[in-house]
This record gives C-alpha cells, sequence and structure tokens, in this order.
C-alpha cells in the first residue's frame, strides 16, 4: 500500500485548510469544544452547515447527481482530517448521513425532490424512530403498529433513545404494517412529520446533564403514503442498509487522532504524579502512545472502506468492526481526559450550553471543565447504532462466518 500523498492531494489538503482558517469561525470552534455530546446542537451546527453548503463541501458523502462533491476516499479523508483538526462543529448525521443514502437509494423521484435540498439547507432536521421500549437490540420484535387508511397511516406506538428529536422537523421511523408475517417481513419504512398533534416529545435528561435523546410517542399519529420508502413490508432491508451506514458511513479516526494531540499539549502544562509535567511522564506517554497507535490501524481500516465505498461497494458487514473498535477507543481517549486534569478533571458541570457560558466559574481550564461530562456522555458510545455485544455477534457470524 503507498501511503503517501500526491502532490493533488497536498493541493486539496491545503485548500480545506485555507478554507477551514477563512470561513470557520472561533464561535463555532469554542461551541465544538463546549459541548461534550456526540453532535453540537442546531444552533452551531446548522451555523456551520450552511457555510459547508454554500462552499459545496457540505454533502460530500453523496452521490455527484445529488449534490456529491465527487472527492476520492482519500480527499474525503482529508477533508474530515483537516475539519478535527480545526475544532469544526460535528454535524449531526441523521439527515446528512442516515436518511440521504436512504432517499436517493430507495426514494421516489418525487421523494428526493422535495427532502433532500431541504436537508442540505438545514431547513428540515430528522430523527430516527429505530428503539423502542423493549425493541433495541431485537430491532425486529418492534410493536408500533401502522395501519392503511386511503392515503395515509395511522401509527400508534413510543420510540425511545430519539436523538435530537426536539429538533426534529421530521422522523425516519420503523412501523409495523403487517403482524402476521415474521417479524422481519412485517416492518415498513415510514418518513412521519413531528408537528402534528399525534406526536409527543418526552425529553430523557442524560447523566452528564444533556439533553439529548427523548421518548417520542405516537397516538394516532399520520404517515402519508407518499411518504413510505420503499414498498410495505420492505422497511427492515432499508433499516440495515441505514444501520451500515450508521455503523461505517463516517471516519472516526480523525476525530480520535485530534484529540490525543490535544491531550498530548494540555499533558505539558499539567504537574505530573512525581517531578514536572505529566507530558513528561512514562507511563502517561506509554498510555497515549498505546491509544495513537489503535487510532492509527482504526484509520488504515477507515481508508480501505472507504476505497471500496469509492468502487460502488456497500459498506457491508466490517462496518460493525469499526463501530466497535471506534467506541471503545473513544471512550478509553475520554477516560484518559479526565485522568490527564486530575481534581479538576473531577468536576461535573450539569448547565447547557457549556460554550459560552462563564457562570459558574470553572475549575481549572475549560478543557478540564469539560472533561468529565464528557466522559459520561461517552458511555452512550458503544450502546448507539447498535451494542458493542451485538457488533460482536454480527462480527462472529457475517465477517468470521462462525
Ligand atoms: C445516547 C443514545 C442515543 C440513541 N439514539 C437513538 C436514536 O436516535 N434512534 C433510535 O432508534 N435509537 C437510538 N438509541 C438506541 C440504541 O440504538 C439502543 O439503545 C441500542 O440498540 C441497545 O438497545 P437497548 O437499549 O434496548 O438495550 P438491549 O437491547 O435491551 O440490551 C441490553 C444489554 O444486553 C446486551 N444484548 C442484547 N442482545 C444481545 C445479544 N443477542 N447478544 C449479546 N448481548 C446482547 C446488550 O449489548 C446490552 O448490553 C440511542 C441510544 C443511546 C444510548
Amino acid at each position: 500500500m503507498d501511503m503517501s500523498f500526491s502532490a493533488a492531494d497536498l493541493a486539496f489538503q491545503a485548500e480545506v485548510r485555507a478554507f477551514l482558517a477563512a470561513e470557520l469561525p472561533q464561535r463555532l470552534r469554542d461551541g465544538m469544544n463546549g459541548t461534550p455530546s456526540v453532535f453540537v446542537e442546531p444552533e452551531i451546527g446548522i451555523e456551520w452547515q450552511r457555510i459547508l453548503h454554500a462552499r459545496g463541501w457540505l454533502a460530500y458523502q453523496w452521490p455527484v447527481e445529488y449534490g456529491g462533491t465527487g472527492w476520492t476516499p482519500v480527499q474525503r479523508y482529508l477533508f474530515e482530517k483537516e475539519c478535527a483538526l480545526a475544532d469544526a462543529p460535528a454535524l449531526s448525521v441523521l439527515g446528512l448521513k442516515l436518511v440521504c443514502p436512504v432517499i436517493t437509494q430507495f426514494g421516489t423521484p418525487e421523494q428526493k425532490a422535495r427532502f433532500l435540498e431541504r436537508i442540505l439547507t438545514g431547513e428540515d432536521l430528522w430523527c430516527q424512530g429505530y428503539s423502542e421500549p423493549g425493541s433495541g437490540s431485537d430491532l425486529a420484535s418492534l410493536k408500533t403498529r401502522a395501519v392503511r387508511d386511503g392515503d395515509k397511516y395511522i401509527v400508534n406506538g413510543t420510540k425511545i433513545w430519539t436523538t435530537h428529536a426536539h429538533y426534529a422537523d421530521w422522523m425516519f421511523c420503523l412501523a409495523r404494517t403487517d403482524p402476521d408475517v415474521k417479524p422481519q417481513a412485517g416492518i415498513t419504512f415510514l418518513l412521519i412529520r413531528m408537528d402534528q398533534p399525534g406526536i409527543t416529545v418526552r425529553p430523557i435528561i442524560g447523566m452528564a446533564g444533556d439533553h439529548e435523546v427523548n421518548q417520542v410517542f405516537l397516538d394516532d399519529a399520520e404517515a402519508l403514503v407518499v411518504d413510505r420508502i420503499g414498498e410495505e413490508g420492505q422497511g427492515w432491508t432499508i433499516a440495515k442498509f441505514l444501520l451500515e451506514n450508521e455503523r461505517g458511513g463516517s471516519c472516526a479516526a480523525p476525530r480520535l487522532l485530534a484529540d490525543l494531540g490535544r491531550l498530548e499539549q494540555l499533558a505539558q502544562a499539567q504537574p505530573g504524579g512525581f517531578e514536572g509535567a505529566l507530558g513528561q511522564d512514562a507511563d502517561f506517554a506509554r498510555r497515549l502512545a498505546k491509544l495513537r497507535l489503535e487510532a492509527e490501524a482504526l484509520e488504515m481500516t477507515e481508508l480501505r472502506v472507504l476505497g471500496e465505498l469509492a468502487q460502488g461497494r456497500k459498506p457491508g458487514p466490517q462496518t460493525s468492526l469499526m463501530k466497535l473498535v471506534a467506541s471503545t477507543l473513544r471512550q478509553h481517549v475520554d477516560e484518559l481526559a479526565v485522568e490527564t486534569f486530575g481534581y479538576d478533571g473531577l468536576q461535573l458541570a450539569t448547565e447547557r450550553p457549556l460554550y459560552g457560558n462563564e457562570s459558574p466559574e470553572p475549575i481549572g481550564s475549560k478543557p478540564a471543565q469539560l472533561a468529565m461530562p464528557t466522559y459520561l456522555n461517552s458511555r452512550a458510545w458503544t450502546i448507539f447504532g447498535g451494542s458493542n455485544e451485538v457488533q460482536k455477534n454480527i462480527i462472529a457470524k457475517a465477517v468470521l462466518g462462525l
């Protein structure tokens, strides 16, 4: 494998760097650095989304005919790497990276015309209605019921852990349309408007104080038949397609490596256990190097998968491997961050947002204030998108053939 970048790649990298230096305001960088959550809130994210859209770089993963950039895998990777190094806001994947590939792959021309542009402009925000109380890992057992009534479905049930449902205009939702066939065959993929009387959103506050997830109640909620993706009963196929994108559609290594680089720097200003700075401590250096090696190995796998995607192949079950490694590493990096800040890293600021918030005064630095909320928030990485145990089952069956 040739690991060096071509002159064209290096020119592209310089172009991205210059763009970020000129167009990414400090306020948005601070917003990214002030959130313990996986995605930034829309008040930060949408502004960055619009800047990227204006440059034509928002939908870089989409097919070119729908606004994609046509970048090579290496360009795509370099872009993500530079964004991570520059503290660019982590945008919600729900519209841009989850429902969009579904609409381009399975949607009608009318659905593409109606939804895609509004995702790009940030006019429509989305949430994912898959999990239910009792149906998470065993998703095919879901009970939310959709009954056809003329040109619409009447939907009843409840969805849980619904990220950003409180911001969303639309939910992409799995509902049971046929209870009399085997569970996977009776599921349909519906797009449901959130601003209707049949929808109630109840906040769930995480242990770090974040309001990211919700329980959504559907009581005679309506979904139009024209807003159904694919055929009735095709929902399971579409759901799995989306989950593969959710697990492997984004590169995690660039941000992990950027965060490790930052920790290395910050540790130079932290007192070590004995003499000198923590950054000079042999044990700290060993742990940092181990995590960096693992993140670099993940980087290679992510580049390989990007290469396969560029050849038109599906992400496939190896995305479970990426999800497993990336989520575990994320937690280890966030754990090391707490330890890096010593006592200062133990404070738990629960007020939100943390960015732009000077009260109460943080103990120590801003990064120290963020360490514990981020550590607690990142416990969810090994659960959402399918738990690590479930990823191991998939790897055992579909990758190793056990
Ligand atoms: C922060 C966060 C955000 C989320 N956002 C969304 C969202 O936007 N939309 C959405 O639909 N869902 C969302 N989820 C839900 C998430 O997908 C589920 O929590 C996840 O799939 C696990 O399901 P569960 O919580 O029902 O746990 P369960 O399925 O009940 O699992 C409980 C435990 O049993 C283990 N387990 C279960 N089955 C097996 C098995 N076969 N073999 C071995 N171990 C097993 C699990 O690994 C886990 O440790 C989110 C979750 C979190 C934490």
